[in-house]
């Protein structure tokens, strides 16, 4: 039986961390298991900076965005010496599981340590919607609803001034926010990693449209090299105004929603109660609507699934 777990957020931020580490510390407490806290990922671990919690002192965490134990880069963790007193550090303190919330690269941080005799679970947390086990990851929502309520006050403006607006999007190489988003704004352009556009065939697209005045072109980060040239041409094509919006850590902040909160929290008690059942160097993914476990080991070498059906969906509706 585990007596004691330590909770890290690593990695990008995300809308849900806190949540995430709130419900993680009230099933831990109700399991009869004490929760600890390590500040700023597994930097924290490696300087041994880790404290216990009550469920007093997380009551009110799940209100605020961020990260309220901080999250750091630590690439240093990929070196066996800085992970072996990682370890120790943890073992001093006789904490025998690690729930790592965070993206692809914290599972990777969590498998090594599941190497060494650390039971671990991961949660998913990120934005992107990036990792490939699940249909949703802690955060996509309620960035989603930003980018959303971000692109509606452009429309608002680029209606008034019959502009064109090219937005960019976060995605880390994964096009569903921009996807997600276009779909439910009615963007008139989308261009993403799944299916990248030339300016040519956006100017096409803003020619061949039937909005008359305002048009947004989305679009995902780290597809382009400069977004302010492609305006230019757009601009002198259409012979209409055309601005660049870059969302960028906009999208990373704010308080979860309520449906990412609901998620968050049930993901995060099945994590408690699969650590108690025995199950080590796992990660929780919800598909179909159910929650699961896969190997990490497995989650980090997966394909991103197609992305064509939710594509066709976007082209049939816009
Ligand atoms: P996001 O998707 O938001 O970028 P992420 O978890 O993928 O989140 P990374 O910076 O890639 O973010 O990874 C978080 C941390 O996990 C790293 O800073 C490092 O401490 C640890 N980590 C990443 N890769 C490895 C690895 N191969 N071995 C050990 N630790 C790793």
């Amino acid at each position: 039986m585990i007596k004691k777990i330590a909770i890290l957020t690593s990695g990008g931020d995300c809308p849900g961390m806190n949540v995430a580490l709130k419900a993680v510390v009230n099933s831990a407490i109700n399991n009869n298991i004490e929760p600890y806290v390590v500040f700023e990922g597994y930097k924290g671990l490696y300087e041994n900076n880790f404290e216990k919690i009550s469920k007093e002192e997380v009551k009110f965490i799940d209100r605020k965005g961020g990260t309220v134990i901080y999250s750091a880069r630590f690439p240093q963790f990929a070196d066996l010496d800085i992970r072996k007193k990682a370890v120790e550090n943890l073992k001093a303190e006789g904490i025998e599981a690690l729930v790592c919330i965070g993206g692809d690269g914290t599972y990777k941080g969590a498998a090594r340590l599941t190497e060494m005799g650390i039971k671990t679970i991961g949660l998913p947390g990120t934005i992107d919607n990036d990792i490939s086990s699940t249909d949703f990851t802690i955060g996509f929502n309620t960035a989603l609803e930003t980018i959303t309520n971000a692109i509606d006050n452009l429309r608002d403006t680029s209606e008034s001034h019959n502009r064109i607006n090219v937005v960019e999007t976060m995605g880390h190489g994964c096009g569903d926010l921009a996807i997600n988003a276009a779909i439910i704004t009615g963007a008139e352009v989308l261009s993403v990693p799944e299916r990248k556009l030339t300016t040519k065939q956006m100017i096409d697209k803003l020619l061949a449209s039937d909005s008359k005045r305002s048009k947004i072109v989305l679009v995902s980060e780290l597809m382009y090299d400069d977004l302010n040239k492609i305006a230019e041409e757009i601009e002198r094509a259409t012979k209409q105004e055309t601005k660049v919006t870059i969302l960028g850590h906009i999208q990373r902040g704010g308080r979860a929603n309520a449906i990412e909160r609901l998620l968050t929290i049930r993901m995060a008690n099945y994590a408690v109660k699969m650590l108690i059942k025995g199950k080590t160097g796992v990660a929780v993914n919800i598909v179909n609507n159910k929650f699961q476990t896969k190997p990490i080991l497995d989650i980090v070498k997966m394909e991103r699934p197609s992305k064509q059906k939710i594509l066709s969906e976007y082209d049939e509706i816009v």
